[in-house]
């Protein structure tokens, strides 16, 4: 093809997949070859990076570059191929207009507060050039304003929003877009583009065994009764692919739909509420959905802080889960809950700690739902668990783990002299939380457990 002919772009970003893919399949429509271009943005990499002066380990980013692999191989054998930079999203921008002849760019939305400034910039950008900038719903179900009360605010409560959430879909039915069969509208090129490696953005080249991206059968199947049993696999560990859109949310929808896994369609709307959350109250990424537990006066103890990194609380529950995430970029969705609620109430330190370290750690890290949760658990959040209630660690332990088959799989010294002492007596972390958190509220007067 010449290169004077004009071209659409697909932008990918994290919608990491050719098939079914909303923005994707408008540009194969557009009448124009489509060249899909994907940017290592400077800024976000860098911010990934303990040591700028070695190299840092980090499988999210080895994730994304194996699934760019893929792609590019996918494009290679249609003779057209994958542009990828390692540049600040606006030089990056520049240097892809000033290489081609473009005349649409399209993309599929993202709703966090930096990613929508960033669209802003760039569509400023392309349209003093001329160029249109279409970008369509691609990460979620629904977004933005789709479902919303019936006075036009949006729902801040899970099951009102589920039940809206499902009514809406029985008159807007599931989609998904065939793009393979337009596969042939991919830009020709002889060129082979490359892919910058890991170490040249300053990443070490680790080999790691990712969840599969195939939504197993029998989990699924089984997920309404075993979802909270930590010591077996018992849920999809599709987090990761639904962060990267490696695999398409409509399409585990619709699976879960036609299958009847109501409970587990019930944690892809989380994903949606947490999702619309973020986009009306971006406020969110900074400081507590409800105002008023800013004012919760945290301990923020340093070494205490460290400890609960570590996994050495000497509460096993929570150990069991804090090794498991520092060992696998995993946690279970429970443990997320029991850990979380011991820093911030146990501990009473403040959750955007822990939010920061679970965003540092966590292979499925997803903005959205890690602020949702982290503010569930503090009680901070849109429909969270009330300031009082305190997750007792041994009884969450009795209902989950109650032969210790997870806690064994994660702490090897438990049944060992070598496991540390409870670092703090329960009845006391609980009584100093209620005290704490309702002299923050404005609820009872500070007392001299303090
Ligand atoms: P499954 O149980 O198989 O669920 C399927 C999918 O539904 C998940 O992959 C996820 O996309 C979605 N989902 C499930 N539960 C929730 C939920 N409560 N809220 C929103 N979406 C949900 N989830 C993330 O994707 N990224 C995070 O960074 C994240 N941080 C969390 C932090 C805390 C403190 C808590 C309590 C929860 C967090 N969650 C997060 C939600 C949940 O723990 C994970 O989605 C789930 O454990 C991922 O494992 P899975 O893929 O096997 O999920």
């Amino acid at each position: 093809m010449s290169q004077e002919q004009p071209i659409a772009i697909h932008w990918l970003r994290r919608d990491l997949r050719l098939q079914d893919n909303a923005a994707l399949f408008q540009a194969l429509h557009s009448g124009f070859q489509v060249l899909p271009v994907f940017i290592f943005d400077r800024m976000i990499l860098d911010d990934l990076k303990e040591d700028k002066t070695e190299l840092t380990e980090d499988k999210r980013v080895v994730f994304i570059h194996q699934a760019l692999s893929k792609i590019k191989s996918k494009l290679r054998a249609f003779g057209s191929d994958l542009v990828v930079l390692y540049d600040d999203p606006m030089a990056a921008w520049n240097k892809i207009l000033s290489k081609f002849p473009v005349a649409e760019v399209y993309t599929n939305h993202d709703y966090e507060p930096y990613a929508v400034r960033r669209d802003e910039q760039v569509a400023a950008l392309l349209q003093a050039k001329g160029i249109v900038f279409k970008t369509f719903k691609d990460q979620c179900i629904f977004e933005k304003g789709e479902v919303l009360k019936d006075d036009g605010k949006p729902y801040t409560v899970f099951t009102p929003y589920s039940r809206k959430w499902k009514h809406v879909l029985e008159s807007n039915p599931i989609r998904t877009y065939d793009c393979d069969a337009h596969f042939g509208q991919f830009y020709q090129t002889k060129d082979h583009f490359n892919i910058p490696g890991l170490e040249s953005m300053g990443f070490l080249e680790t080999s790691v065994d990712f969840p599969s991206d195939h939504p197993e059968e029998e989990i699924l199947r089984k997920y309404g009764e075993q979802r909270d049993i930590p010591s077996i696999r018992s849920t999809s560990r599709l987090g990761v692919h639904l962060r990267f859109g490696t695999i398409s949310i409509r399409k585990l929808a619709l699976k879960a739909r036609e299958n009847g896994y109501g409970t587990y369609l019930n944690e892809l709307i989380w994903r949606d509420l947490y999702m619309m959350i973020l986009w009306h109250f971006p406020h969110v990424v900074s400081g507590a959905f409800r105002p008023e537990y800013d004012k919760i006066p945290w301990k923020n103890n340093p070494e205490e802080f460290e400890l609960w990194c570590q996994g050495k609380t000497g509460y096993p529950i929570v150990d069991a889960g804090m090794r498991e995430l520092n060992a696998t970029g995993f946690m279970h969705n429970r443990v997320r809950m029991i850990v979380a609620s011991f820093l911030t109430k146990h501990l009473l330190i403040d959750w955007r700690w822990g939010e920061a370290y679970f965003a540092k750690k966590l292979l499925d890290f997803e903005l959205s739902s890690n602020n949702g949760g982290w503010q569930w658990a503090a009680g901070s959040g849109c429909d969270a668990a009330p300031y009082f209630r305190v997750f007792n660690p041994e009884l969450q332990t009795q209902k989950f783990d109650p032969k210790g088959l997870y806690i064994r799989q994660w702490v090897e010294e438990f049944d060992s002299l070598e496991y540390p002492a409870p670092m703090v007596d329960h009845a006391f972390a609980r009584k100093r939380a209620l005290e704490t958190y309702g002299f923050g509220l404005g609820k009872t007067a500070q007392t001299s457990l303090m």
